[in-house]
């Protein structure tokens, strides 16, 4: 860059600027396309030699005037149309009217720079064939405007130099105040490189002009390479005295400069506000970029997202949420095809769904209500209602009493499990049932530890979190039928669940922090109290439901069974009828239990056979007159109109099926029975039929099916007085069967099964003893006095009679003691169609219990001693010979 002095011509070309400044020492590129301009870079620079100065101009915006702008790199622009008449300033007009347009007047600003062309290039515009150039200028110094002339297209003018000549300026330079002056602006110039620097490593080649470039361009340089307004460019121009121009430059710089650091300033206020959650969202999405980069992305990291804000919303106790967070934190660390990663999710998922705080609302309980609605679903039962009922009651009074659990026993189907909803309806919270059946492994319970593979919770929590509220009322079915073996005692765990002082802190070993279940109302069931643990049956309340005598059936299926049955099939009474007498047929020949499960599935057969005859009878059918399709005429002017179709609508709740014709409703006969059951499976012949042979008798024992029927066979055969036993029995009747034969054996002479009682009744040969329904297991002591009877059958060749079925326990010296399950007993004989009964004398209390229908059609024989058994047993009696003196 030159740092002596420009030697300025007397006339100068003059390229005029539209509202821009060029500054000397600033370097800037304009592209000529307006024919004036043109014309001027063309004669003075571009057709001569020595390429000599121009002269620009800076020109204040006038709208109708095009005047020449400075065209920053890639920008296009036009040059300026000249004007005719010297500006003010020394002596020239300022304003003059736009030549071509007559309107508005040109600005002339009276000093101006002139500048050298440091580049040429013409250009032709195609298709039209005009001119163009490119100039890249550079400022050089201040001049003022004499005067100024139109020459040709452009202007000319008589310029004066403005800038100091060498000697003014070495004299200057000894200025004190100008020295002043200068450090202070190359101080503050210095400040501003610093920034710059920081920002971006570009500016060295700044830093070396601050010490090369003599100061008086090193102020129009910095200024011209900021963004600043026209008239600060104005003024910057018109600074023509040095000290004014370095002061000028120096504000001008350091304002600059605390933009520049203001901006900065608010930049970094801004990202400090960025929350630490905004921050990570940021690096979370930049490590999703990278990971889609590597192609390892299936939309994870917004899984753990969304499953981190399930978590959030969960209302886990705060101990809970931070153990949860650093699962979280674990999970987020690993890939998804990390071993461990879907584990660990899925305990995730769990402790995000579990219902920390979640309840169904309570609502104020209405005794009445609940009652209603027991009585509308169930039949009979009024004990066990009223029972349920004082228990709803205290739980009004004391929401948060720790009563005793409620067990119903009985046998399947008498409506254990529905009561147990009925509680939850009366209650209004969400029902759940939890099957113990089969639960041996205390696992089951209380879940696995998370070491296991696949390890889960325990059926509490996963039941807990599929209702997904905390205080439901959960029914554990069959809670009898949890054993014990190897892999742990199941019972203990629910020893724990029904504990109120241990479950508020339940402990799964799979979920692993504790999950409070003092919320949850408990009702278990179980089929028989006796092989639940007494430990566990103490925090029980027990209450039976025996079963159901055949009227009792017959009610509960004409009031509950037939219409639920027909609305599951979406049927009336229009399409189905089932007379009260097929109903007592299916009861008697095609069930025999004590609940009324087979009845209701019987009755569902029934019902799907009628479905499909009313679905086949309304496909053939057309519609009824009601829907009739729309006249054809408005349909037409309503389509006509773009309008929809209108239809006829079956208004909801009312039977699909009552949209056909129905012509008469089906009802069930006999014979229908038999084509959709079957034959019939029951009978009152059995008995007879199977006792046809001496050896046999029959009993009445419990199961967990309530009371049955159980044939006892007898045989004897050649061998060496060995007793086998068949039938899965347990220890106690293989003992009774011991206890009988011995009996049998010690009493043969009296029984006259035997001339003489020094008579081995077992010489050579072996008794083999088999209970029927070979793959149900059968145990318990009841069985006592049955046993006898049928060895006294088969050693006595005579056989038993019939009608008669018995039960009792019985000791080595023949007396009969009372056993427990009458009620079932004697309502499984009835069934059976048995007519007289054998009880030990001290059940008589038992006998109350019994509907006086059935009492009335069976005789009951109370006994004390075996011998009465025996007497009763066989026809005629079995007259015992006097007892022998042993
Ligand atoms: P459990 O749980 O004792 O095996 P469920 O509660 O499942 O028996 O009852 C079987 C079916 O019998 C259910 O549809 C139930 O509504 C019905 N049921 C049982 N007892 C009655 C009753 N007393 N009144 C009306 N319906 C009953």
């Amino acid at each position: 860059m030159a740092d002596a002095p420009v030697e300025l011509p007397g006339r100068l070309a003059i390229l005029p600027f539209r509202n821009k400044v060029l500054l000397p020492g600033a370097i800037v590129r304009i592209r000529c396309t307006n024919p004036s301009s043109v014309k001027l870079v063309e004669q003075e620079l571009w057709q001569r030699e020595d390429k000599g100065l121009i002269g620009v101009l800076p020109v204040r915006d006038s709208e109708a005037a095009s005047v020449g702008s400075i065209l920053s790199p890639g920008v296009g622009g036009d040059s300026g149309e000249g004007g005719s008449k010297s500006p003010g300033g020394s002596g020239g007009e300022s304003t003059k009217q736009d030549a071509k347009n007559g309107k508005e007047p040109i600005h002339w600003h009276n000093r101006g720079v002139a500048a050298r062309a440091l580049h040429l290039s013409r250009g032709v515009e195609k298709p039209s064939g005009r001119v163009t150039y490119t100039v890249v200028l550079e400022g050089l110094c201040r001049f003022s405007v004499q005067e100024l002339n139109a020459r040709g297209s452009y202007h000319v003018a008589r310029v004066s130099r403005l800038d100091m000549t060498k000697t003014e300026l070495e004299q200057a330079e000894q200025d004190p105040d100008l020295i002043a002056l200068s450090r202070q602006f190359k101080a503050t110039a210095m400040e501003l490189i610093s920034v710059l620097e920081q920002k971006q490593k570009t500016v060295g080649r700044t830093k070396v002009l601050l010490e090369t470039v003599p100061i008086y361009r090193l102020a129009d340089i910095f200024v011209a390479s900021f963004e600043i307004s026209f008239e600060e460019q104005l003024s910057m121009l018109d600074s023509v005295d040095l000290k004014v121009r370095l002061s000028k430059a120096t504000e001008l710089v350091d304002r600059h400069l605390q933009s520049i650091l203001v901006a900065e300033k608010i930049t970094q206020k801004v990202e400090g506000q960025l929350s630490k959650s905004q921050k990570e969202f940021l690096l979370r999405q930049q490590m999703r970029a990278i990971k889609e980069e590597l192609g390892d992305n299936d939309d994870d990291e917004d899984d753990v997202a969304a499953l981190e804000r399930k978590m959030q919303n969960a209302g886990m106790p705060a101990n809970i949420w931070k153990h949860a967070q650093r699962e979280l934190r674990r999970l987020r660390k690993m890939q998804p095809q990390q071993p461990g990663y879907s584990s660990s999710r899925a305990y995730l998922e769990l402790l995000a769904d579990l219902p920390w705080q979640k309840v169904s609302e309570e609502m104020e309980l209405d005794l009445r209500a609940a009652k209603e609605s027991l009585d509308h679903d169930h039949y009979g039962l009024t004990k066990v209602k009223q029972r349920i009922i004082e228990y709803l009651a205290v739980r009004k009074l004391k929401p948060d009493a720790r009563g005793p659990v409620l067990c119903f026993v009985g046998p399947p189907g008498v409506g254990k499990t529905s009561l147990a909803s009925s509680i939850a309806k009366a209650l209004n919270r969400k029902f759940i049932r939890i099957s113990l059946g089969g639960v041996k492994d205390e696992a089951d319970i209380r879940g696995h530890r998370r070491t296991y593979i696949g390890s889960m919770p325990g059926r509490l929590i996963d039941g807990l979190k599929r209702v997904s509220v905390s205080n439901p009322v959960m029914l554990l079915d069959e809670i009898d039928k949890t054993g014990s073996d190897v892999r742990g005692d199941p019972a203990s765990a629910l020893l724990e669940v029904l504990d109120p002082e241990q479950n508020r802190t339940f402990n799964d070993h799979y979920l692993n922090v504790p999950f409070d279940l003092s919320k949850v109302v408990f009702v278990a069931t179980a089929n028989r109290m006796q092989p639940i643990p007494p430990a566990l049956l103490d925090r029980m309340e027990v209450i039976e439901l025996p079963g159901y005598t055949p009227e009792e059936k017959l009610k509960i299926a004409m009031k509950h069974l037939i219409p639920r049955v027909l609305e599951q099939h979406g049927l009336s009474t229009a399409y189905l009828q089932i007379p009260e007498a097929v109903v007592k047929l299916i009861i008697e020949r095609y069930t025999r239990e004590a609940g009324v499960r087979n009845l209701e599935r019987n009755l569902a057969a029934l019902a799907r056979a009628a479905a499909v005859k009313v679905a086949e009878l309304g496909s053939t059918l057309r519609l009824g007159k009601e829907i009739q399709p729309i006249t054809t005429t408005l349909l037409d002017s309503r389509l006509a109109d773009g309008g929809e179709v209108e239809m006829e609508v079956i208004p909801m709740g009312q039977d699909i099926s009552n949209a056909y014709v129905n012509p008469s409703p089906m009802i069930v006969d006999e014979a229908m029975l038999e084509k959709v059951l079957g034959p019939p499976r029951f009978d009152d012949r059995e008995a007879a039929d199977r006792v046809a042979s001496p050896g046999v008798s029959v009993g009445l024992v419990w199961t967990s099916f309530g009371g049955e029927v159980q044939f006892v066979e007898a045989t004897a055969m050649v061998g060496k007085g060995d007793l086998h036993l068949t039938g899965q029995l347990g220890d106690v009747i293989k003992e009774s069967a011991q206890l009988a034969l011995t009996w049998v054996r010690a009493r043969a002479a009296d029984l006259k099964l035997s001339p003489t009682s020094d008579i081995n009744l077992l010489e050579s040969r072996d008794i083999h003893i088999h209970f029927p329904a070979g793959a149900v297991p059968k145990d318990g002591p009841s069985a006592g006095v049955t046993l006898v009877t049928s060895l006294v059958s088969l050693f006595s060749d005579r056989k038993v009679r019939a009608d008669t079925a018995m039960t009792g326990e019985m000791t080595l010296r023949g007396l009969v003691l009372p056993v427990g399950g009458v009620k079932d007993k004697v309502l499984a004989a009835h069934r059976y169609g048995i007519k007289r009964v054998i009880l030990p004398e001290r059940n008589l209390k038992d006998l109350s219990e019994i509907p006086a229908p059935i009492l009335a059609g069976i005789e009951i024989l109370l006994v004390k001693r075996i011998e009465e058994v025996l007497d009763h047993a066989f026809e005629s009696g079995f007259p015992l010979r006097p007892r022998s003196s042993l």
